[in-house]
C-alpha cells in the first residue's frame, strides 16, 4: 500500500536521518529502488517528474505499476508515490491518479501567488490524505526543461509557507539539479541553520543530492534536512554499466541482446546506488 511521505519524514526529522527521494523512469528503475528499499528495511519516496510521468503513460500508468510490484513483490517498507516539481494543473492529476504525495512547486511564482496555490493543493491534499512539498527559493540546475539561477531561499518566507500546514518544504540553499560545477561554492549552511530554526519540526528537502560531497550532506542532514532528492546519479550509474556492457560486446554473446539480460547491469548499478545513498541518508533499518 502507498503511504503519504508525512509518517516516514517526521520520523525521520525526530530521528536525524533522512529519507531518500529517488526519481524512476521506467519499469527497472521502480523494481530496483522498491527491492533495494525492502532488502534494506528502509522507507523510501519515488520521484516522478511531470516529465518522466509522460514518458511512462501518465500518472495512472504509473500508479498502477507501482502498485502491482507492492503486492508482487511483497514490499512491507512505507513507499509513498510522489510528484516531483509539480505544476498546479499536474499537482491535482497526480492526486486524482493515485499519487500519495506531490510536490508544488511554485517557486516561480510572486510569493504570493505561490502562497495563494499553494493553499488550495493543501486543501484538496487533506481531503485525500496526501502529503504535499512546497518550494522557496528556486534550485538551480534544470527542472525538467526549467533552468534555474541557484536561488537562496529567505527564512522568512519558508516561514510564511511552512505554516500553510505544506508537510515538507525544499529551500534552495545553493544546492543544484544535474552535475555540479567545478566552481561551484557548495551548501550555505548558515541560512540552511536559519530556515531549520524559523520552521521548527517542519522536515526540510535537499534537492539535487548528486554530486554534493558526503560531508555536507551529512551535516545538512544534521541541521534538519530529512529528505534528499536523487535522480542524476542513479541516471550516470545506470549509463555507465549500460555502457560497460556493450563495450564489452556481451550483446552480441549468446542471447545478450535480451533487454532482460541488456538491462540488467543497469539495474543492479541503480540497486548499488540506492543502497549507498540509503547508508549515507541513514534510512536503513528505520521502516
Ligand atoms: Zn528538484
Amino acid at each position: 500500500m502507498l503511504v503519504s511521505a508525512k509518517e516516514m519524514l517526521t520520523k525521520a526529522k525526530a530521528g536525524k536521518y533522512a529519507v531518500g527521494q529517488f526519481n524512476i523512469n521506467n519499469l527497472e528503475w521502480t523494481k530496483a529502488i522498491l527491492l533495494t528499499a525492502q532488502e534494506n528495511n528502509s522507507p523510501v519516496i519515488l520521484g516522478v517528474s511531470e516529465g518522466a510521468g509522460k514518458y511512462m503513460c501518465g500518472y495512472n500508468t504509473v500508479t498502477g505499476m507501482v502498485k502491482g510490484m507492492l503486492d508482487t513483490l511483497g514490499i512491507t517498507v512505507p513507499v509513498a508515490l510522489h510528484l516531483d516539481h509539480g505544476s498546479y494543473e499536474g499537482a491535482l492529476k497526480a492526486m486524482e491518479d493515485g499519487f500519495s504525495s506531490v510536490m508544488f512547486d511554485g517557486s516561480h511564482y510572486s510569493i504570493e501567488e505561490n502562497i495563494e496555490k499553494t493553499k488550495e493543493i493543501i486543501r484538496i491534499a487533506g481531503e485525500k490524505g496526501v502529503s504535499v512539498e512546497a518550494e522557496v527559493g528556486a534550485i538551480g540546475g534544470e527542472e525538467d526543461g526549467v533552468i534555474g539561477g541557484g536561488e537562496v531561499a529567505d527564512p522568512d518566507e519558508c516561514k510564511m509557507i511552512a505554516d500553510l500546514g505544506v508537510t515538507m518544504l525544499a529551500a534552495g540553499i545553493g544546492n543544484i539539479h544535474g552535475v555540479y560545477p567545478a566552481n561551484w561554492t557548495g551548501l550555505n549552511f548558515e541560512v540552511l541553520a536559519k530556515i531549520q530554526e524559523k520552521t521548527g519540526v517542519m522536515p526540510l528537502v535537499l534537492h539535487g543530492g548528486t554530486g554534493i560531497p558526503e560531508e555536507m550532506v551529512k551535516k545538512a542532514i544534521s541541521l534538519g534536512v530529512s529528505k534528499v532528492n536523487v535522480n542524476t546519479e542513479c541516471q550516470l550509474s545506470f549509463a555507465a554499466a549500460t555502457r560497460q556492457y556493450i563495450e564489452a560486446g556481451k550483446d552480441q554473446q549468446g542471447k545478450g541482446f535480451d533487454p532482460r539480460k541488456l538491462l540488467a547491469p543497469g539495474f543492479e548499478a541503480i540497486k548499488a546506488t540506492v543502497k549507498e545513498k540509503m547508508e549515507l541518508f541513514g534510512s536503513v533499518g528505520k521502516a
